[in-house]
């Protein structure tokens, strides 16, 4: 497995790929790896010549300084389960090497999807993430891309950029891997206490739950039921549960107008920051 710095030895090292046609599977990160990223790098190995793995804390994806300084990161650990995992190459920049010494983010019009959920809540996040994917995109020139949906929203966004801005790359969405307990996989657990990491099974259990009472309740029947189970929690606080559309991402008020309605929600444990999402086709 071999590790690049500098963006210009890993367009070196890839050229040659290119230009036989291979396929590049790509994998974009920011570190402190779990089963449910090597579950994206596996797929992309089972469908490309060359698996590329970025680790990268993207600082224009954060409105809040401090959620960036705690990001965990676990360099070394994540190089071991990379090589486990069989993947060939791992990028490791600087923000000086993809942003060449602007760290701002690019504004983009993503149809509205910016505005909902997340966006509600981070301010400017997904500016930084379409600025960092894209750039991402034109260094590596992947055939294939693997987001989870974890990040659901993220995913979506993702493929509007690229469907917007005409991009040379198949955006493909990976499911969800879970905890034992249905906490959804996430880098962000490492720093739950122990208190609250025993507790956390209760978001998958409460979006389970959402499920089973949105079968005969109204949407915001639902919504307020959820509402409800978080403030008779202890430890957990809801920021939002909101049901939506899977492709506009817009909320839904009439269960009727759409065909695939995803549940998405975002919860506090102290200052820890957790998003979770569910489909609600049953
Ligand atoms: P992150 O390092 O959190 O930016 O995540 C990198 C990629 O891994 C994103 O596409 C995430 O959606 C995906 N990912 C993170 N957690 C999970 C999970 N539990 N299951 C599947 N994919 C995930």
């Amino acid at each position: 497995m071999l590790v690049f710095k500098a963006k210009g030895d890993l367009k070196s090292y890839l050229d040659p790929f290119l230009e036989k046609k291979d396929k590049i599977g790509f994998v974009p990160t920011m570190g402190a790896l779990h089963q449910g990223h090597l579950s994206l790098v596996e797929n992309s190995k089972q469908e490309n010549d060359l698996t590329v793995v970025s680790i990268f804390v993207n600082p224009t994806q954060f409105d809040n300084s401090e959620d960036l300084v705690n990001y965990p990161k676990t360099l070394d650990a994540d190089l071991e389960l990379l090589k486990m995992a069989g993947c060939d190459v791992v990028y490791v920049p600087t923000a000086n090497d993809v942003y060449s010494n602007k760290v701002i983010s690019q504004s983009f019009d993503f149809d509205g999807l910016e505005n909902e959920m997340e966006g509600k809540f981070r301010n400017g996040h997904f500016d930084g993430v379409g600025t960092i994917v894209k750039t991402f995109f034109e260094i590596i020139k992947p055939t294939n891309a693997y987001f989870g949906e974890k990040d659901f929203q993220q995913l979506q966004i993702v493929r509007k950029m690229v469907e917007k801005e005409h991009l040379q790359v198949n955006v493909i969405g990976c499911p969800i891997y879970r905890e034992d307990d249905g906490l959804a996989m996430s880098s962000r657990n490492l720093r739950l206490s122990e208190n609250h990491r025993k507790a956390a099974g209760f978001i998958y259990k409460t979006l389970l739950g959402s499920k089973e009472y949105f079968s005969n309740h109204s949407t915001l029947e639902t919504e307020n039921w959820v509402r409800n189970q978080f403030e008779n929690h202890p430890l957990f606080e809801l920021e939002y549960y909101s049901i939506a559309d899977e492709t506009s991402l817009k909320s839904l008020v009439d269960k009727s107008n759409s065909s695939y309605p995803r549940a998405f929600i975002a919860v506090y444990a102290d200052s820890i920051r957790l998003i979770d999402n569910i489909s609600l086709i049953s």
